[in-house]
């Protein structure tokens, strides 16, 4: 089984081979970069799953480094663990500011705790891609239209009070189900986009 793909920024090759060992033996396919430049190249080359980032490094620092990925929109929510000698507060709390899902410290974290690591943090970031959202346009006079608009005080046209756009029936599959089960709710496409809030939900 082919397991996900883990880029590690590090400039000490000699300290890397510590855990990327543990790693590719767990089958991890496991990419190394030696700076912040060259994680970058490599993340356009292919998307990793997770990124295991040092602080102190050539070229680019992993604050830097951490604000030039979560800047790049295919990278928003993919997994960051900062792993570092340092361990001052404050470096942790920039860290978690700039959106690092963990901060480790080397001196304390055995390959062993690292990967345990990855896994718990990996399983909850497939936990949410298993969520699926799908759109649906309702046809205004068909079936049980009428009647939702209706009894949820919807207008009967299903257009958007805003913006007059028609709205959409969104729908997203429940992870906790073992059912083919969905959350749904009324939505303008056109608002939503917006990021406003969706008209109704029902
Ligand atoms: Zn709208």
């Amino acid at each position: 089984m082919k397991r996900e793909k883990i880029l590690v920024v590090e400039d000490r090759l000699d300290f890397v081979s510590l855990y990327t060992d543990k790693l590719r033996a767990e089958k991890f396919q496991v990419r190394v970069a030696s700076n912040g430049t060259e994680c970058l190249k490599l993340i356009d080359e292919d998307r990793p799953d997770l990124i295991i980032l040092d602080l102190v490094m050539p070229v680019m620092d992993g604050f830097t480094l951490l604000e030039n990925i979560k800047k790049k929109t295919e990278c928003q929510n993919m997994p960051t663990i900062v792993f570092s000698m340092r361990e001052y507060p404050e470096d942790k709390k920039k860290a978690f500011q700039l959106g690092a899902s963990d901060y480790l410290n080397k001196i304390h974290t055995t390959p062993n705790l690292l990967l345990q690591k990855i896994n718990q943090i990996l399983s909850q970031t497939t936990e949410k891609k298993e969520t699926a959202s799908y759109w649906i346009a309702i046809k205004e006079s068909l079936f049980d239209a009428p009647k939702i608009a209706k009894d949820s005080n919807l207008p009967m046209s299903f257009k958007c009070s805003r913006c007059n756009t028609s709205l959409l029936l969104q729908l997203t599959s429940q992870t906790d189900s073992e059912k083919l089960e969905f959350k749904c709710r009324f939505c303008c496409p056109n608002c939503t986009q917006q990021k406003t809030n969706p008209i109704k939900e029902v």
